[in-house]
């Protein structure tokens, strides 16, 4: 069992991190690595309890935009030796991305988006809707129209994550505490000083927001204003099956995605677009409705028609971050030393995370520059620079 705080916060931290989540804790730990001590994390709630509880637990490197391609590449390869890194069974598993369409006109975008992948050396390639059968031999073709595929796509448990970076954090000194809420935010002379939380106050130079779905909440706390906006998702597993589904299957027509899991659960979801978009999650709340099943359900049998006899168990809510232009939102702000956010996955920082977490705790242990983290940072939006990242699905 690893120790989880519930008691008074220490009173001084060297950095103190928010949320423990994959990207709080994956930065946490990465700190640590780099011999920071008297790192705490603080949790208002369970480990895992926001977006990354709640997610799908796909990770593909298959995107429009260098950054995202290269940051997923670079944390396909940390989920690669993960398990064993972390002394903790992720249940990593490479079954590929098969990522369909339905309309002619997305070949042009998914052929260039195949070169941009195989530039950055991820092995996608093009797929004509007969070959796509070599991979789901069981998929209804009869309206595709193409796909892309790689095979070095896949999937991890998001909990088995969260709980491998939490114990490795613990083994390094960290201190995670949960059930324990950042409530204010203390900075002058335009730097951190410390925080307040409902166990106490802590004096820290360092302040990492990595509060997901909060993250733009606590970002207003020291005046910084995030774009970023909510969209409920909802997600469903069904009973346990034999292996029969090998990739995740993504449709960038309509948002499906469905992928089988280690322990033989289908598991997925598809985009609502009647869901509004909201500043706070506590707006809309996590609740899940027949909605979603029905459209799931309807979309499932109709592209897997296999699946028709298969039982859902479960369904539930969770958040996307989003941003603008669908990409992260990393590094600090002018003006205000030692803040630093790493937030607005716009729905994919599960796959992102490890690598974020990485490059993030390099950039705030050295100020070393870093090219990814630059290009992704809040400043972009004033300066109207935006490449938006197409085939944002679920
Ligand atoms: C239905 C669904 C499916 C998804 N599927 C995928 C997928 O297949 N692949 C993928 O890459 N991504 C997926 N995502 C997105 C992914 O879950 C998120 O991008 C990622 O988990 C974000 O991680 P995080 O650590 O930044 O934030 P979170 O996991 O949300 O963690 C933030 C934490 O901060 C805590 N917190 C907030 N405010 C405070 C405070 N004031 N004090 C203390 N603690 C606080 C919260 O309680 C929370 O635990 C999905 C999301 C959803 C909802």
């Amino acid at each position: 069992m690893i120790p989880l705080h519930t008691d008074p916060v220490p009173v001084t931290a060297e950095a103190v991190v928010v949320g423990a989540g994959i990207n709080g804790l994956a930065t946490a730990y990465e700190l640590a690595r780099r011999g920071m001590r008297d790192i705490v994390v603080l949790e208002k709630n369970y480990l895992g309890s926001g977006s990354t509880g709640r997610c799908g637990g796909g990770i593909r490197q298959q995107w429009t935009t260098e950054e995202n391609i290269r940051l997923a590449s670079e944390s396909v390869r940390i989920y690669e030796n993960m398990s064993a890194e972390l002394g903790y069974q992720v249940f990593f598993r490479q079954g590929g991305y098969l990522m369909i369409t339905e309309q002619e006109e997305d070949l042009p975008a998914l052929r260039e988006a195949v070169a941009l992948q195989n530039r950055c050396g991820v092995p996608t390639r093009f797929l004509a809707p007969r070959d796509c059968l070599d991979i789901v031999p069981d998929l209804d073709i009869s309206d595709l129209k193409g796909a892309t595929f790689c095979p070095k796509d896949g999937t991890a448990y998001p909990f088995a994550v969260v709980w491998g970076y939490a114990r490795a954090c613990h083994r390094l000194g960290v201190r995670i505490f949960i059930r324990t809420a950042l409530t204010g935010i203390e900075a002058d002379d335009g730097r951190i000083r410390g925080v307040r939380t409902d166990r106490g106050d802590i004096a820290t130079p360092r302040l990492v927001n990595c509060a997901g779905p909060w993250a733009r909440s606590l970002a207003a706390m020291v005046g910084v204003d995030l774009p970023n906006r909510q969209e409920r998702h909802e997600i469903m597993v069904s009973e346990s099956l034999k292996p029969f589904l090998d990739p995740m299957v993504i449709s960038i027509t309509n948002g499906i995605y469905f992928s089988q899991s280690m322990r033989g659960e289908i598991v997925g979801g598809i985009g609502d677009p009647a869901e509004p978009r909201w500043e706070r999650p506590e707006q809309f709340g996590f609740h899940s409705g027949l909605r979603f099943a029905v459209r799931f359900a309807r979309e499932l049998t109709r592209l897997y028609p296999r699946a028709a006899n298969v039982r859902m168990m479960r369904q539930w809510a969770g958040a996307y971050d989003v941003t603008p232009d669908h990409r992260p939102i990393l590094g600090g702000v002018p003006g205000l030393e030692g803040y630093y956010h790493s937030c607005g996955f716009s729905g994919h920082g599960f796959m992102l995370g490890p690598m974020v977490g990485r490059r993030m705790a390099a950039h705030i242990a050295t100020g070393a520059a870093d090219p990814i983290i630059d290009s992704l940072s809040l400043e972009r939006f004033a300066s109207g620079d935006l490449q938006a990242d197409a085939f944002v699905v679920g």
